[in-house]
């Protein structure tokens, strides 16, 4: 179902995965597949997409970009850089905290890595919702369902493969969506951009019916209606399936899994799908909460462009020898050149532009609003963690205190 409101077409995620497991590669990715010039269908289209890459990537705005923008199937998603080294820093959890839902990317040849494993206890524990992509299919040694059973191993929350390889290694063809039944399959002369949807062929169909049938169970556990008709024999619709898996995904009780071979361009524009389809926008997740920065009151905000401004700077870099201050704004609005009350210093300064980072571009604004993630200038003695909020309803979201260290689980 197409997502309506503004703020229920956002996504803001980072993407995880342990060193080498393909993080930059499925990013990059991410990015071509999201190019604004590419339309499905059109070949050459993609090929422009594609041309600016190498550019991009020399200039770095990939990788140096706190935050890059995408746009997909009426959504807009805000990719959060996450620390690349995952040590128990305020840094890991300042990423945690502005990102409502969560890509993990694992290498389907080592599976489970450590630095996956703590972060994602980590996000378990912050409550975000995620779901996973099991890369390199096309390794030798790939094993989809290997992964599988080490998350289980691992992780309280119930992996729920919705799809399933269509054959391994160098084998490794497409994907089954276990959900619509449907083969999807890559043209490789189009690096990837073009994909259709086929019949399943016959001999995958007893796996992809004892799989459908886990996937129905595993979700029949965590929803009720979808229970009575499983258990009933009913037909369950696409939708509900949908609608079911994304209930269990925001309650971080299932992550579902996909897979895919990020190198060889399979996979990605159905990763993208899931991201629309089940993790959080910003309205889906619980208000932000603070301290009154005087009282010490506990107070929260919902995120709503009708509440006072509260925002919270988690990233300052230097981009062409200016200043850009990264700010997730929670609730309420900022304008541009308008004067920012910034609770942590006690001080005003004005942002005298608002950007938004694309791969291939950055584009103005002339304001931004609750759910939405900005990068500002003129913020000159603004520092990470600090808030930026309506000055007659201060709120602090961030102090040391709150962060009390966090004990690898791993
Ligand atoms: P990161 O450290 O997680 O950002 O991983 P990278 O994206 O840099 O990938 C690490 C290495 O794995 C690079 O040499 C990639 O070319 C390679 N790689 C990434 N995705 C795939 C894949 O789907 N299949 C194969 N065979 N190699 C991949």
């Amino acid at each position: 179902m197409p997502p309506t409101s503004k703020l229920s077409r956002i996504r803001n995620i980072g993407i995880i995965a342990h060193i080498d497991a393909g993080k930059t590669t499925v990013s990059e990715r991410i990015l071509y597949y999201t190019g604004k010039s590419y339309k499905i269908g059109e070949v050459h289209d993609g090929e422009a997409v594609m041309d600016w890459m190498p550019q991009e990537q020399e200039r770095g705005i990939t990788i140096t970009s706190a935050v890059t923008t995408c746009n997909w199937k009426n959504s807009e998603i805000h990719i959060i850089d996450t620390p690349g080294h995952v040590d128990f820093t305020i840094e890991v959890e300042r990423s945690l905290r502005v990102l409502d839902g969560a890509v993990i990317v694992f290498d389907a040849v080592a599976g489970v890595e450590p630095q996956s494993e703590t972060v994602w206890h980590q996000a378990d524990k912050y409550g975000v919702p995620k779901i996973a992509f099991v890369n390199k299919m096309d390794r030798v040694g790939a094993d989809f369902f290997r992964v599988i059973e080490m998350m289980k191993e691992r992780f309280s929350a119930v992996p729920l493969p919705i799809q399933i390889p269509w054959g391994q290694e160098e084998k490794f063809q497409g994907i089954v969506d276990l959900i619509s039944e449907k083969c999807v399959i890559w043209d490789d002369s189009s690096k990837g951009a073009h994909y259709e949807a086929i019949d399943i062929p016959g001999d995958l169909m007893p796996e992809v019916e004892l799989q459908r049938e886990r996937m129905l169970e595993s979700v029949a556990e965590f929803d009720d209606d979808i229970a009575e008709k499983y258990l009933g024999g009913e037909e369950i619709s696409q939708k509900e399936l949908h609608a079911a898996i994304r209930k269990a995904t925001l309650a971080v009780r299932l992550v579902p899994v996909l897979c895919g071979t990020a190198l060889k361009n399979k996979g990605i524009q159905p990763l993208l799908d899931a991201v629309v389809d089940f993790l959080p926008s910003p309205e889906d997740v619980p208000p932000v909460s603070g301290i009154h920065p005087v009282t010490k009151e506990e107070l929260t905000r919902i995120s709503s462009t009708k509440e006072p401004l509260a925002a919270l700077a988690f990233k300052v870099m230097q981009d062409e020898g200016r200043k850009l201050t990264y700010l997730r704004i929670y609730s309420g609005q900022i304008k541009t050149g308008e004067e920012l009350y910034n609770a942590s210093k006690n001080r005003k300064e004005k942002a005298s532009r608002l950007l938004k980072m694309h791969a291939n571009k950055r584009e103005r604004l002339e304001q931004a609003g609750a759910g939405d993630i900005v990068s500002v200038m003129g913020l000159k003695e603004t520092a990470t963690g600090d808030t930026i909020c309506d000055e007659a309803h201060p709120i602090l979201l961030e102090s040391m205190e709150f962060y009390e260290p966090v004990i690898s689980q791993a």
